[in-house]
């Protein structure tokens, strides 16, 4: 049993627990008084399942919670710490960020977007990106954001999706010391579109850039517009904003979510989970493009007025020290970040972080997939220096928020490496097997959460029919995530990946993220991913794709070495046919590992939508790595 850590903060609210037992609505419905309303709801949830309605009647503007509320007492405060990825800073304060938001505000009046038309963003992280986003939560409008890193044929089908009369981007972002010109590509996205009206251009690169009569210049709109725009008041269900998800599992699905129950929710898990003070410096790593950015830079530390890192580039850029660096320069208290990121830096070494001054560190964080033990006690010991929590916060985008992670703002428990604990107060999750009943303890199973909770999406956009079919058709009544997990006699519960991912050897079930994470475990791999091809006699045979850390070069020990390990942590069964070493894993942009991708390559099936693929050379090294093992198996067997 691996050691647990019991290094809880001393918060220990029981009597919430017990509340949001006895009665979830009526434990939510407290915890949107937190929140400003303009007018009061009259019912705090109305289920017509799958379709849930929290605080029905009530008004509310998400912008109006995020600035107008703290300009009495906090319009000094810095409310952004801008790092460019150049070295540039700029620190904006509550103060800046309304104004300019107000100003926004009164650009997109003016170029004729009202309440519940959607615009389409698409700038790099700068402060002009929430600021965009805040103005249309301001005046109604549905924003929907798209990373910076797509193509043109990404762009396209979102903004014909969501039918946005306006988009706001910049000349271009910088990437790695390099500029990506994001005016040209919106230019090649939107040259046939009919709807779009207006395109908005920040300039941050000034590289050159062509304008046509559509397009208009930020500094020329934001010069002319006036600072005073009124927060609208809006239905707790107005539609805030549309996302896409990653892609990891197949084409993006288009998020919709509301206002009044979302916001609550982020209000709510931002101070339990990250147990937030005034004086807190909060930094989460993830781009403003993904929920994480939605949720945790935009929204919920806006609502609870804290100070926050924002950086624009590359985490590895111009070296491996960069987000030290920051932690340091900026003593940021609270990190937030992803497994696939701290296995990157685990690669680069101990020394690195070890030479930096961490000491202002008081809680760390983690998500977007399971994070393997073995970068869990790293992230730990190395970064947090064995005093910080770190909470292993599971969600989705279309959760809204977290629903699984320990809660060092509200509750003490012990930690254990891997683990996400339980769900917050307030959500029902059970883990169930194909019938939908509960499966005892320590059995893997499918995750559902059984009760509606104010973060959920409201649907997919424009097709209800597919929300419903996507999320309520597997489970009656029950929202089912597409995640395999497990509860153990502690009744702590693991993720362990996607249900769709799960190897099935010789009538096994073998969780991908179990396995992968054994791999990881020896000293000398960064990353792993493991899938099945199918096996005449077995079903499905198991080949493991394998990083390994900078400098080691060795592989024919390892190959011995690392199914010695699976052999003795998990069973001779689930021991790879193939161990096959990669320079990288084709990867989604989010930083996730797209096995769908090594699973088709594998079947020999069409490889479908790449659009949000980080680096497609990964995947010709995966085909030439399947191709090689393929010959080598017809030699064996010939
Ligand atoms: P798509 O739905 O298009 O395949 P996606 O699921 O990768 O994309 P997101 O909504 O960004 O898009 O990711 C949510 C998923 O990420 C979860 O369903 C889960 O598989 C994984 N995940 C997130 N946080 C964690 C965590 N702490 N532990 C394990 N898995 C996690
Ligand atoms: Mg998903």
């Amino acid at each position: 049993m691996d050691k647990i850590y019991d290094i809880g903060l001393g918060n220990n609210d029981v009597n919430l627990r017990k509340k949001a037992e006895s009665d979830f609505v009526s434990f939510w419905d407290d915890q949107a008084k937190n929140l400003s309303w303009f007018s009061p709801w009259e019912k705090a949830l109305d289920w017509q399942p799958p379709f849930a309605k929290w605080f029905v009647g009530g008004t509310i503007n998400a912008s109006y919670n995020a600035l107008d509320i703290h300009q009495k007492t906090k319009s000094e405060k810095s409310a952004i710490l801008w790092e460019g990825e150049n070295g540039e800073s700029r620190n904006i304060t509550y103060g800046e960020m309304f104004s300019q938001v107000k100003k926004f505000s009164n650009v997109l009046k003016s170029l004729g977007v009202k309440k519940g038309d959607r615009v389409t963003i698409y700038l790099p992280m700068v402060p002009e990106l929430p600021i965009v986003m805040m103005a249309c939560a301001r005046i109604g409008a549905t924003h929907t954001v798209i990373f910076s890193g797509f193509s043109a044929a990404s762009i396209k089908d979102r903004v014909t999706d969501s039918k946005s009369k306006v988009i706001v981007t910049a000349d271009g972002g910088y990437r790695r010391g390099k500029i990506v010109k994001l005016k040209d590509v919106i230019d090649e996205a939107i040259k046939d579109s009919e709807f779009v009206e207006h395109v908005v251009v920040l300039e941050r690169t000034k590289n050159e850039i062509s304008l046509s009569s559509k397009d208009k210049l930020w500094n020329d709109l934001m010069n002319n517009a006036s600072d005073q725009c009124d927060a609208e008041k809006l239905d707790s269900d107005h539609p805030l904003y549309i996302l896409y998800t990653s892609g990891t599992t197949g084409k993006p699905k288009g998020v919709l979510h509301g206002t009044g129950g979302y916001l609550t929710h982020l209000y709510s898990t931002f101070k339990w989970a990250f147990d937030i003070k005034d004086s807190d410096v909060f930094f989460c790593t993830a781009d403003i493009g993904w929920v994480t950015g939605h949720s945790y830079v935009v929204y919920a530390p806006f609502l609870h007025g804290a100070t926050q890192v924002m950086y624009e580039g590359a985490p590895d850029f111009p070296d491996a020290s960069r987000m030290w660096d920051i932690l340091q320069k900026y003593r940021v208290t609270i990190f937030y970040t992803t497994p696939t990121a701290l296995r990157m830096f685990m690669k680069f070494g101990d020394d690195i972080p070890n030479s930096f001054d961490l000491s202002s560190l008081r809680l760390l964080g983690t998500v977007g997939e399971p994070i393997n033990p073995e970068v869990w006690k790293w992230y730990f010991k190395i970064i947090g220096r064995e005093k910080c929590p770190i909470i292993d916060t599971w969600w989705q985008t279309e959760t809204g928020g977290m629903l699984i992670s320990p809660l060092p703002g509200l509750e003490t428990i012990p930690l254990k490496p891997g683990s996400g604990t339980r769900a917050i107060p307030g959500v029902n999750i059970s883990v169930v097997d194909e019938n939908g009943d509960d499966v005892p303890d320590n059995t893997k199973g499918y995750l559902v959460v059984k009760n509606p909770w104010p973060g959920m999406l409201l649907t997919l956009w424009g097709d209800d029919e597919k929300y419903k079919t996507v999320y309520w058709s597997k489970y009656e009544n029950c929202y089912y995530p597409g995640d395999y997990a497990l509860r153990d006699d502690d009744g702590y519960l693991w993720l362990l990946g996607r249900a769709d991912d799960v190897l099935k050897v010789a009538g096994h079930r073998i969780g991908t993220a179990e396995l992968e994470s054994c791999i990881v475990s020896h000293h000398d791999v960064a990353e792993s991913a493991v899938c099945g091809i199918p096996d005449e006699v077995k079903g499905e045979v198991i080949i493991a794709f394998v990083v390994l850390k900078q400098g080691v070069f060795d592989t024919k020990i390892l190959e011995k070495e690392i199914s010695e390990k699976i052999r003795n942590d998990i069973g001779a069964i689930a021991t790879p046919k193939q161990i096959y070493f990669v320079s990288k894993l084709p990867k989604t942009r989010s930083g996730k590992i797209m096995r769908r991708l090594l699973k088709a390559i594998a079947n020999n099936e069409k490889i479908g939508d790449v659009s949000t693929l980080e680096d497609g050379a990964a995947v010709t090294e995966v085909q030439s790595a399947f191709d090689d093992i393929q010959k080598s198996l017809k030699k064996n067997s010939g």
